[in-house]
């Protein structure tokens, strides 16, 4: 178990002595960052706080039926009623993120703050925008990291029904439900706790993952079809879809989630990436099985960034020039590749 009373003798003096907290999470906010930002509310709450709670942009369909998800106030809807709540604050928890961009137009308001701030983030980086960072890119998810930190400050567990679903959610999504390696022995103890108070797993997995509308997955089974390029002798494939394709299949936010790890499956292939037509740029994802840092390649090549087997980014540029970028980047990385795997 990784040691956080490095971080929760000044996290806990921060907390008693603000009364006005937000916590703000990453725009395009998956299941870790509303898990995480939940879960620290319900903790917050707890102690008498006064809590708001900040997303950037909306929240996708599958996390709005969580508890308190309806308080969360949306930046680019709200935008007045956001800067009001960042600037009387007298602590900003930010979580699931290590860039002051990923809050997308929040950022000024959140750099301009004279309160206090903190990051809890299990990303890679290095930070220098905050007074507290406890950042372990170690743990599996933000969620994890949340509990660690409450369970070392309460010296017990707090635990009730909504704080053992949000951190339910956060974990089972940034593992892609156990599947991916960054889980340990310690999040299955965590989440045998949360069985234990009583958190209906079925209905929420089904919340998360059998919720899909039929479009979503004739979509899917398009992308797979007709946009899918798998190269072999580079270890890569990859899928793109314009906005047409998107039209087509009536899209709304969150239908493409998961396509990225569609051709992780196919034998052989290490490296996979995701190619989105929006508006005025491309949308990036990459995965990867093995050693090839996917955050790395998204820097160098996308000023993205991310975990090591999970990354993303944006590239203000057409579909057919971003994949061309890709392929180069590929080419000059495919050493780099894992034989193992
Ligand atoms: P996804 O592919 O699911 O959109 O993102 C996977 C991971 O990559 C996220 O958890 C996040 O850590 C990171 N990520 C995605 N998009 C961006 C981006 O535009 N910039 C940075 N720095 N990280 C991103
Ligand atoms: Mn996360």
């Amino acid at each position: 178990m990784i040691d956080l009373s490095k971080y929760t003798k000044e996290l806990s003096k921060l907390f008693s002595s603000s009364e006005n907290i937000v916590i703000i999470c990453h725009i395009n906010p998956d299941g870790d960052a509303i898990g995480s930002q939940l879960s620290l509310f319900h903790y917050l709450k707890s102690l008498g706080k006064n809590v708001d709670m900040i997303a950037p942009n909306n929240l996708q369909e599958f996390l709005k039926w969580m508890d308190g998800a309806e308080l969360i106030n949306v930046f680019i809807k709200e935008r007045k009623k956001c800067r009001k709540i960042i600037e009387k604050a007298d602590l900003i928890v930010m979580v699931d993120f290590n860039q002051s961009h990923r809050t997308g137009e929040a950022e000024e308001s959140v750099i301009a703050s004279h309160s206090r701030k903190i990051i809890i983030d299990h990303h890679p980086g290095s930070v220098n925008f905050a007074d507290l960072t406890i950042s372990e890119p170690s743990v599996s998810s933000t969620a994890e990291l949340v509990h660690e930190l409450v369970c070392d400050m309460t010296g017990m567990q707090f635990m009730t029904k909504p704080y053992a679903e949000a951190l339910y959610v956060g974990i089972v999504t940034d593992t892609g439900n156990f599947e991916h390696g960054s889980y340990t022995s310690r999040t299955f103890r965590i989440v045998a706790d949360l069985l234990d108070a009583g958190i209906e797993k079925e209905k929420i997995l089904n919340r998360i993952y059998n919720n899909y509308s039929a479009e979503r997955i004739r979509l899917q089974g398009y992308a797979v079809n007709k946009r899918m390029v798998v190269m072999p002798e580079l270890r890569t494939a990859y899928i793109f879809l314009t906005k047409d394709d998107l039209k087509d299949y009536g899209y709304v936010k969150g239908d493409t989630e998961g396509f990225v790890n569609l051709p992780l499956s196919i034998k052989g292939i290490n490296f996979s990436a995701l190619f989105i037509e929006k508006e005025n740029f491309i949308k990036l994802s990459f995965r990867s099985k093995g050693n090839f840092p996917t955050n790395e390649f998204a820097a160098q090549y996308f000023s993205g960034g991310g975990h090591l087997n999970a990354s993303g980014g944006e590239y203000p540029d057409t579909l057919e020039n971003t994949i061309n970028r890709f392929m180069k980047g590929i080419k000059n990385n495919v050493w780099r590749f894992d034989d193992t795997v």
